[in-house]
């Protein structure tokens, strides 16, 4: 292995824990270790600072990037803890950026070096300046190349063009469970993505209209499954058969309230899944006023149905800040993939937009709701990544 590594620097939240940071720092670590089976690595842990040695470095700095928790990775040089050694080291890294101007920050964690931190940056930004070929400048205020030096058993050394951004968040799984609504839309991945960067385990549900769409639409959101479970530890996804419920809603009752009624079926199946497998929440993609179903009233009506807390994390966001997320974290491209979904093949001309609760419950009360419902979930597939 070179000696380079990684140092990853963790959400500043982690640290407001109290007694709780152990926990947090714990499985952060345990998160990261897992993100990284099957590469040949090395996990140093020294005084609160994780470093990762590996023999792949590009390839570990990419998954522990998307590890929820991490705020950053530096790429740094491990030298021996000796000022000649700093030196040339520090030389070298300012010689590869290239700045006009530049800083030196030491942290001296290990009292055995005999300079102190002011002494160790003064010394080597001096040697910078004298064996530096070309225009060079210390800049203490706004340097275009910020060089840092630690030292502890070693001395390792980095600069801010090293610096890659993690996606922050908190650490996957200490944050209780959600059932995701999963659509192959843009919106839904996005809401799965954000609730499992606080933490919340994320299991997904997909409801699915065959013969009235496709395979394909279904593999869509087989992908996206996939995509967020890079994020993630593994993902459930529960593939629900859909079309009876929506035939049986569609020969009873009137076309107008067949788009908010198969939401309250959408609710319902989520919430009955979430049960049977001890999930302890409902999210969904919903935004307020993007489409029809989603006025203040449509969201009214389908919470109705719900047993357990229901989370819409892109409630207040337009679609433009939606689709930027979907872009950073990769399922745009898989997103906007041409194939239907059921809610097109099944909408109404004129779709009730502000629908009441008290005519939807009547509405639907000519159906046998329990168990269409438990048919569904008896015959629900899962898949998992
Ligand atoms: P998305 O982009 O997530 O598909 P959308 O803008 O198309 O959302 P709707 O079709 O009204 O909006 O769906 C609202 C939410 O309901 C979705 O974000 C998703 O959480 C859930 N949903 C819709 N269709 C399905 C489906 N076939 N399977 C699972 N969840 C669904
Ligand atoms: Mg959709």
């Amino acid at each position: 292995m070179s000696n380079e590594l990684i140092l990853v620097k963790y959400a500043p939240e982690i640290f407001l824990k109290g007694q709780n940071r152990g926990k947090f720092e714990k499985k952060l670590r345990d998160n990261i270790k897992k993100k990284l089976e099957g590469l040949n690595y090395e996990f140093i842990t020294d005084q609160g600072r994780y470093f990762i040695k590996a023999e792949n470095i590009k390839e570990a700095t990419e998954r522990v990037r998307k590890v929820f928790g991490v705020a950053e990775v530096w790429i740094v040089t491990e030298v021996e803890r000796d000022l000649t050694a700093i030196k040339e080291e520090c030389l070298k890294r300012i010689k590869e950026a290239n700045p006009k101007t530049f800083k030196i920050e030491t942290n001296r964690a290990n009292k055995k070096f005999a300079l102190n931190s002011i002494e160790t940056s003064r010394d080597v930004g001096g040697y910078i300046l004298h064996h530096f070929e070309g225009d060079l400048d210390v800049d203490v205020k706004n340097p275009e190349c910020l060089v840092k030096v630690e030292i502890r058993e070693k001395a390792y050394i980095c600069t801010s063009n090293d610096k890659i951004k993690g996606v922050r968040g908190l650490p996957y799984g200490m944050n209780g469970s959600t059932m995701l609504m999963l659509s192959g839309g843009i919106d839904s991945p996005v809401a799965g993505y954000l609730m499992a960067r606080r933490g919340v385990e994320l299991n997904c549900v997909y409801y699915h209209s065959h013969p009235y769409t496709s395979e394909r639409a279904k593999d869509k959101v087989k992908e996206l499954a996939k995509i967020l479970a890079k994020y993630t530890e593994r993902v459930n996804l529960y593939i629900v058969p859909f079309t009876e419920i929506q035939l049986d809603i569609m020969e009873k009752c009137r076309p107008d309230e067949l788009t908010i009624l198969m939401r309250r079926f959408m609710m319902r199946c989520a919430c009955a899944l979430a049960e049977k497998y001890g999930v302890q929440s409902i999210s969904s993609g919903e935004s307020i006023g993007q489409v029809a179903s989603q006025t203040m009233e449509g969201l009214i009506v389908s919470t109705d149905c719900a047993d357990r807390p229901v989370f819409r994390p892109l409630i207040i966001m337009d679609k433009e800040e939606i689709m930027d997320i979907a872009k950073e974290i990769g399922t745009f491209e898989t997103s906007i993939l041409p194939y239907e979904d059921c809610c097109t093949i099944f909408v109404p001309k004129h779709p009730k937009t502000k629908p009441q609760l008290e005519a939807m419950r009547k509405a639907e009360s000519v159906l046998d709701i329990d168990a269409m419902v438990e048919k569904a979930i008896n015959d629900t597939e899962l898949v998992v990544y």
